[in-house]
């Protein structure tokens, strides 16, 4: 029977339909019936029948290296975690989770966290994909939201991409943009990025902008805007308030000083703002170029400010639009797993927040005050503050700036608990206690993609070998810790106590509502088509686009300018380290490789880690296309491909990240990311580290 499913890549979340036959072969296509994709699947979900095979997987617990029983390895995990927390306080332990587990895996492990353990120090890897987002929305709205919806994107007629190749990281969402040029010849698409990528071949328009100066240029825009009277003045008099301040921020920025900062020529940026200005329908769409910037949350709102003062949001055709990178990034944020918010889109910090969660889930414990981000938790782990983490379904050894000191963090912990679906990592080398968990394909749940569409995964394997599902070993252990609240029967239950949650009243904020499912039995949720939340009495069905009516969720339900001050990357280039690295993906890999680097198919797309370099710096480096070149910064290095090419911005290098330490000793890029963060959303810079390059040559 075919089973209808959700791609577990990236934040567009398409659906797919899996199929097994007789002896077993597993088959998988798009569903046509699914709107995100409408049938369609990238190289990557194509590819997905050829990730499942058993091998490399762990599929019985270990102690040490060696087998042992589910009993004694959850004992033994239970045990060490009540006895650290009795020994040195709630937050010497802390929960590093990811934007790959479903949202029932989320909710339960928060709950664990924040109430029972009584620690908001609780992060995920999310934190690398769209904090800034999170932050840039709760000032801008009151509340974290993404306007609009995918349609939008269709019923637009200027397409602005900022830090986003959605070409090779969002590939269907891309088509479906490309697709609706291609009917309405009005729509322009222009490309914010100071890399030349595969998204720009489809472009009416490149800005090759100098890197980080996306502030200055969203200011520029204001100003320039405000300077024509492109402003809606119902909207911004009605429904806004803080434009005086923004404006004054941006007072006197012409065109020519914009261009002259973000290192453009004035006439390219001076059509953009022209396009902006008069085109009424405008998306603006942004993904890591943004978010990943010790300045993300002010991009966000830079970006934001100019559709508010043009009033372009809620309506169909416009709004800013955060495209998220992991399959539940959005779910993660449902649940309240970052280690600065609570369940159900409520306040870690707001004390009547706390006591609606405590209440509901009859926890002994309410953690007060946020947690330690993922940068500043590894931090922790290195000194000794926190003495036991577990980690589930993420491989921080790879993917975390400064990765060498995450790995000695791990080295130095007392106790490392990881789940995960594969056996050999880069952080399952550093396990002490190993657990099998369900893979794609296996798990059952669901999934939140980047316009709020819920959707179900579905299993359509046998549980391998001894594997359980994340939050059911989550409440193997929170019961053997003495905790009442964590006997689900099934992924359904927790669905429902969630979706319970997501209704009750919190201070006007019900942004994040989903309470009209929360009496689904188990038929309805297993039938449970994709939907967009809210999902409530009075929006059964979903709602496509938020703020229709323009009322946002702060206080005095008006929507905020936030006067946003460009300010350089937290770490310049200097005369040793004179390069900007960029890290980002390629089309054909997934994070750090563990399935999709399984498919010699998806390997011959790129297979070994590359650096691209303007001709120029490889001339001044001295390195040659093919060659080899080390690239080193003051946190680490790493050798990689030299790859010479005018698509890259003179003075920046880009390099991917998902290549590990197995790959020939190359190293991992993410050793020498720089462990800045954005002070307000702690996201990290990864788009912006001082490196050099020289030839390497092997001995
Ligand atoms: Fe999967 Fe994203 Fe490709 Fe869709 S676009 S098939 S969600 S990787």
């Amino acid at each position: 029977m075919p089973v209808k499913t959700t791609c577990p890549y990236c934040g567009v979340g398409c659906g797919v339909v899996a199929d097994r036959d007789a002896d077993g072969k597993v088959t998988v296509s798009g569903d046509r019936e699914h709107p995100a994709n409408f049938g369609r699947l990238c190289s990557k979900g194509s590819a997905l029948a050829e990730t499942i095979g058993l091998e490399g997987r762990l599929l019985a617990p270990l102690m040490n290296g060696q087998p042992a029983t589910w009993d004694d390895a959850l004992d033994h995990v239970a045990g060490q975690f009540a006895r650290i927390i009795r020994e040195h306080g709630p937050d010497a332990v802390a929960f590093y989770v990811s934007g790959q587990l479903l949202t029932e895996d989320y909710y339960v492990v928060n709950k664990l966290s924040k109430g029972f353990v009584g620690t908001a120090n609780i992060d995920t890897n999310s934190r690398l994909c769209m904090a800034s987002s999170v932050v840039g929305h709760k000032r801008a709205f009151g509340s974290d939201t993404v306007p609009g919806c995918y349609e939008d994107l269709e019923q637009a007629d200027l397409l602005v991409l900022v830090g986003s190749n959605s070409a090779w990281c969002h590939p269907i969402l891309h088509q479906r943009m490309l697709a609706a040029k291609e009917k309405n010849p009005a729509c322009r698409i222009v490309v914010i990025d100071p890399r030349r990528t595969a998204t720009c071949e489809g472009a009416d328009l490149h800005l090759p902008l100098r890197a980080g100066s996306d502030v200055m240029l969203f200011n520029g825009l204001l100003a320039y805007l405000a300077g024509n009277n492109v402003i809606d003045r119902d909207f911004v008099g009605n429904v806004t308030s803080g434009v005086a301040d923004a404006l004054a921020q941006v007072a006197g920025q012409t065109v020519a000083r914009t261009a002259g900062a973000c290192g453009l020529t004035e006439g390219t940026l001076e059509l953009f703002f022209d396009w902006f200005a008069r085109t009424e329908r405008v998306v603006t769409l942004y993904s890591q170029g943004v978010n990943q910037s010790t300045s993300g949350v002010d991009k966000v709102n830079a970006i934001i400010n100019c559709h508010l003062l043009t009033g372009r949001i809620g309506r169909p055709g416009m709004g800013p639009f955060s495209l998220t990178g992991q399959p539940n990034a959005m779910g993660g944020r449902e649940v309240g797993g970052l280690a600065n918010q609570l369940a159900a889109h409520m306040d870690l910090e707001n004390a009547a927040h706390r006591d609606i969660v405590q209440r509901f889930w009859r926890a002994p414990v309410m953690a007060e005050k946020g947690g330690l981000k993922a940068v500043d938790m590894f931090d922790a782990i290195a000194d000794g503050r926190i003495k036991a983490v577990w980690i589930m379904s993420t491989n921080p050894v790879v993917s975390l700036p400064d990765a060498d000191r995450v790995r000695a963090a791990l080295d130095a912990c007392e106790l490392v608990v990881v789940s995960d679906c594969m056996r050999h990592t880069d952080t399952t080398r550093h396990a002490h206690v190993l657990l099998p968990a369900l893979a794609w394909g296996e798990k059952d749940g669901t999934v939140t993609n980047s316009e709020r569409r819920i959707s179900r995964q579905r299993p359509f394997l046998p549980p391998p070998g001894e594997a359980r599902a994340d939050w059911r070993i989550v409440c193997d252990v929170a019961r053997r810790m003495g905790y009442a609240g964590f006997d689900y029967a099934a992924a359904a239950e927790v669905f429902r106590e969630h979706a319970e949650l997501s209704g009750f009243e919190n201070g006007g904020r019900r942004d994040f509502d989903i309470s009209a499912l929360a009496t689904c039995d188990d038929q309805a949720y297993e039938a449970l088509e994709p939907v967009q939340w809210p999902v409530t009495r009075d929006a059964p069905s979903g709602t496509a686009r938020m703020f229709e009516t323009p009322h946002f969720f702060t206080p005095d339900h008006k929507a905020r300018f936030v006067a946003v001050k460009p300010r350089a990357a937290r770490n310049a280039t200097s005369r040793d380290y004179p390069l900007v690295l960029n890290t980002g993906r390629v089309r054909d890999q997934w994070h750090t490789m563990t399935r999709t680097g399984k498919t010699a198919r998806l390997l011959s797309h790129i297979f070994e880690p590359y650096a691209e370099f303007h001709p120029e710096d490889a001339r001044m480096a001295g390195v040659k296309h093919d060659g080899l070149a080390r690239l080193t910064s003051p946190w680490g290095k790493m050798i990689a491909r030299v790859v010479v090419t005018s698509e890259q911005r003179r003075g920046c290098v880009f390099v991917p990240m998902h290549w590990n330490e197995e790959f020939a000793g190359a190293g991992r890029v993410n050793a020498l990311v720089n462990p800045a963060v954005d002070p307000l959303s702690g996201q990290p810079e990864s788009k912006h580290t001082p490196v050099k390059a020289d030839p390497f040559r092997p001995k």
